[in-house]
């Protein structure tokens, strides 16, 4: 907050007031609102029927809770004073921030995620087991799926099938399960349908969750019967690139380049019209954060990035195929998370 000059820092629902607090705040119409000025304690605004589920951490903030004919507002702009320059958290609902700013006319609102975004980016040892943990835990699904059979069974059969192993494996909330079998697998982020999967249909598997607060997501391929060799040569492509722009993640390295070793390579194989969406996203509380792996990203990596490198392929039509797992940048150099076989999975 010194270095970029915000007065300020305001946290509502998202996932900065967790990562700061361990608490998170209901998405309600009811504000909560942790005030952290550059000088002096913190208050968490909280409405009085949320207060139950606080945890006090007195050294951490001060909880002024609001009842039902309190203004919530009043009381962040008496904790907050006057500030010239305010992080506000960039999910914050819009009702809150236009209030704020009815009574902040002169005061320049920014979005929390400058000054949170590059810490939460770097993982400490405790986050990056957390990851770890969450990894697994799908990796032990992704593995368990490869005896089990496709074929016959609706896209939404094997979802529930996938959301209830995941919290058999410990989750605490399934976040996604793609599941996107044949023609549907060159949408990358098909909703499962009534589709019944059929012989030869090539099925992406994508999925992940939160468990002990950090996210799990995971991408792998299911094949009913021997894939045919355009499919097994293609597959060979994606897992080459794959692996490419995991070996090129290093401190130091552009995030841009991590995408460019995928791309490039299936650019080479005459694909990179249907490698249609960026290398990856960066992993922690939520699925979605920064760094950002995407051409023309500049910002280099650093020692603690956790992210998902998950090239795909898409054939309009006819199939999809993408390849997950999560690195984590090593002061030794890349550090994948998943170890689930990365064969595309032969199944009934
Ligand atoms: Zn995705
Ligand atoms: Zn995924
Ligand atoms: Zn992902």
């Amino acid at each position: 907050m010194d270095e970029l000059g915000v007065d300020c820092l305001l946290l509502s629902v998202g996932a900065d007031l967790p990562w700061l607090t361990g608490y998170e705040a209901m998405p309600l119409e009811r504000l909560t609102m942790l005030v952290v000025p550059r000088e002096g304690g913190a208050t968490l605004v909280v409405p009085q029927l949320e207060e139950p589920r606080v945890e006090p951490q007195p050294e951490v903030f001060t909880i002024r809770s609001w009842n039902e004919t309190e203004d919530p507002l009043e009381l962040v702009v008496r904790s907050a004073g006057h500030p010239r320059v305010a992080a506000i958290g960039d999910q914050t609902w819009a009702r809150f921030v236009l209030g704020l700013q009815e009574r902040w006319p002169d005061t320049f609102l920014r979005p929390s995620s400058d000054v949170i975004g590059p810490l939460r980016a770097v993982k400490d040892a405790a986050e990056i087991a957390a990851l770890q943990d969450a990894a697994a835990a799908v990796d032990a699904v992704a593995v368990a799926m490869r005896d089990r059979p496709f074929g016959g069974r609706t896209e939404v059969d094997v979802r529930h099938e996938l959301a209830e192993r995941m919290l058999d494996a410990g989750h605490t909330r399934v976040d996604f399960a793609i599941v996107a079998a044949g023609p549907n697998g060159a949408s990358p982020h098909h909703e499962a349908g009534d589709r019944v999967i059929g012989d030869h249909d090539l099925v992406v598997c994508d999925f992940g969750g939160s468990l002990g607060g950090y996210s799990s997501d995971v991408t792998r391929m299911y094949s009913v019967g021997e894939p045919t060799e355009e499919v097994a040569d293609a597959y060979a492509v994606l897992a080459a690139a794959q692996a490419r722009a995991v070996r090129a993640a290093r401190a130091g390295v552009p995030a841009g380049d991590v995408d460019a070793a995928a791309r490039s390579i299936i650019e080479d194989a005459g694909f990179g019209g249907r490698f249609l969406h960026r290398t990856g996203h960066g992993i922690g509380i939520e699925t979605h954060e920064p760094p950002w792996i995407v051409r023309g990203n500049t910002v280099p990596l650093e020692v603690g990035n956790a992210f998902s490198v998950e090239p795909g392929i898409y054939t309009a039509g006819r199939w999809g195929m993408r390849l997950e797992d999560i690195v984590v940048v090593g002061s030794a150099g890349p550090q994948r998370l998943n170890h689930a076989s990365r064969d595309v999975a032969i199944v009934d």
